[in-house]
């Protein structure tokens, strides 16, 4: 797994020539579960992901890259008075870009079922004259009760530009990776369609809470009314259930916080008498932290990170034991952001655009999953920088010694692009500055409570933006300026 993923980000160099990869640089965001107070804080990752069917594609796509760059060497960058010309420029091609967006959707392009005019005006600076996207764009949500192509024409609709369901990452996307569990027999937990979300990101063998709710009757009391009037039949031929994926937030909390626990209980077999109380018990993949969310009213609402801690507490107070989780995913987590970073180099390889991608930036209005989550990675990707700066100079030394060189065939992982993730807070979401922006974007972001989930350490320098403006449409300009590109 670190080996395919690491190869996810080897498209060539914007500034420096290509350097060796350090084996050691991957880990903090694949931390095992037992590591979770490490860098950042973040626990589980996927620790345990194997080479699944997304991780070949990443392979793939990083080879096709590293021909290019082989053929073609690293470009330089051309001056800046020759840089950022708009497609409109009579006889000037625009420049290919060496920079992308990562758009949080709620907050920030939207407001519930409304979009924020802002939104539109940032799109049609970030069209050509053909309605073509000039940079590479993915849209990072952490909604996930809705299937992705669902997702890309709300989008479409919303901008005035084709969202293709390749740019939108749901909270679930990242499953796709943990092929290890693509054949288990799985429990989903959410609401909307997630059946057929488990489906589409590989799992083959799902059973719902209202499957387990319909052969386990007696198990779900609280909704007095809802009992079975007549004591049923007991239930033998229920497959035993292997593992847990919380998609979201479900309706009729008190149903499935009471099955979800009855399955963790009983390793898999709720309709069983029980015994002793397995530990660890069996794997739960959750997605979307976000403890609330901003829709159209004035106050924000619970998010899946609320049903969380109360899955958690409820489990630790039957069992005294902490709820253990196989994987997080979702902003802020690691993986999401390199998902993320795998589709842009995808979209950069479709257009054709002969330069790699650089910088992200990553837009949102939630300090706590957008801004830590672009932080973390960033944070992530200087450390990877200078641990393959000092592995660079370690080679060297052995280049040095014939005794010591390394004979073996170049490696594709030398090749790294992906400098930067710097962070743009709006303020058209959940995070209200109440009153102007400030100058200061360190005094004005820093939460006193923290939202973030449980095995996230509260790294408060990780919820500073980089940037905090009014909107989306400010922080398009914001980067085109530094970018040096046209505002047309
Ligand atoms: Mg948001």
């Amino acid at each position: 797994m670190e080996s395919a993923l690491r190869s996810v980000r080897h498209a060539g160099s914007c500034s420096s020539p290509p350097k060796r990869e350090s084996d050691s640089l991957m880990g903090p965001h694949f931390l095992s579960s037992d590591s979770r107070r490490g860098l950042g804080g973040e626990r589980g990752g996927c620790s345990r992901l194997r080479r699944g069917m997304g991780l070949g594609c990443l392979r793939n796509a990083s080879k096709a890259a590293l021909r290019r760059w082989r053929r073609g060497g690293p470009r330089a960058r051309p001056p800046i008075s020759q840089r950022g010309l708009g497609v409109g420029a009579p006889g000037v091609s625009e420049t290919p870009p060496t920079f992308g967006f990562l758009f949080d959707i709620d907050g920030v392009l939207v407001r519930g079922r409304h979009v924020i005019p802002a939104a539109q005006e940032a799109f049609r600076k970030l069209l050509d004259s053909n309605g073509q996207l000039r940079v590479p764009v993915v849209f990072v949500t952490n909604a996930g009760n809705c299937l992705q192509h669902v997702k890309a024409q709300e989008l479409s609709d919303a901008l005035g530009l084709k969202v293709s369901p390749e740019q939108v990452i749901l909270s679930h996307s990242p499953l796709h990776l943990f092929h290890q569990f693509h054949e288990k027999c799985m429990l989903v937990s959410g609401q909307g369609p997630v059946e057929e979300n488990a489906r589409n990101v590989g799992f083959q063998n799902v059973v719902t809470i209202q499957d387990v709710r319909k052969a386990f009757p007696l198990l779900d009391m609280v909704d007095q009314s809802r009992r079975p009037k007549e004591l049923p039949p007991p239930t033998t031929d229920f497959p035993t259930i292997e593992g847990v994926i919380l998609f979201g937030e479900p309706v009729r909390w008190e149903t499935s916080l009471q099955l979800i626990i009855d399955v963790l209980l009983s390793n898999g077999n709720p309709g069983a008498e029980l015994a002793a109380v397995p530990y660890p018990h069996i794997p739960v993949l959750a997605c979307n932290m976000d403890l609330l969310w901003m829709a159209e009213a004035k106050m924000p609402r619970f998010g899946h990170g609320t049903f969380l801690v109360c899955l958690e507490n409820i489990y630790k107070k039957v069992t005294g034991r902490e709820l253990k989780y196989e994987a997080l995913i979702g902003k802020p987590s690691i993986v999401t952001y390199q998902y993320a970073e795998y589709l842009i180099k995808q979209q950069v390889e479709r257009r054709g655009w002969p330069s790699p991608i650089c910088r992200l930036y990553a837009v949102g209005d939630n300090p706590m999953s957008d801004i830590y989550g672009a932080n973390f990675y960033n944070r992530y990707l200087k450390a990877a920088c200078q641990a393959r700066a000092q592995a660079e100079v370690k080679r060297s030394v052995g280049v040095a010694d014939p005794q010591s060189e390394d004979h073996s065939e170049p490696k594709e992982d030398w090749y790294v692009s992906l400098e930067s993730c710097k962070s743009i807070l709006v303020c058209t979401g959940v995070y209200s500055p109440h009153g102007d922006v400030p100058a200061d974007p360190h005094e004005s972001t820093v939460e006193t409570v923290f939202h973030g989930h449980r095995d996230f350490r509260f790294d408060t320098s990780l919820l500073e933006a980089s940037y905090v403006v009014q909107d989306v449409n400010e922080a398009v300009e914001l980067v085109f300026e530094k970018e040096n590109w046209s505002q047309e």
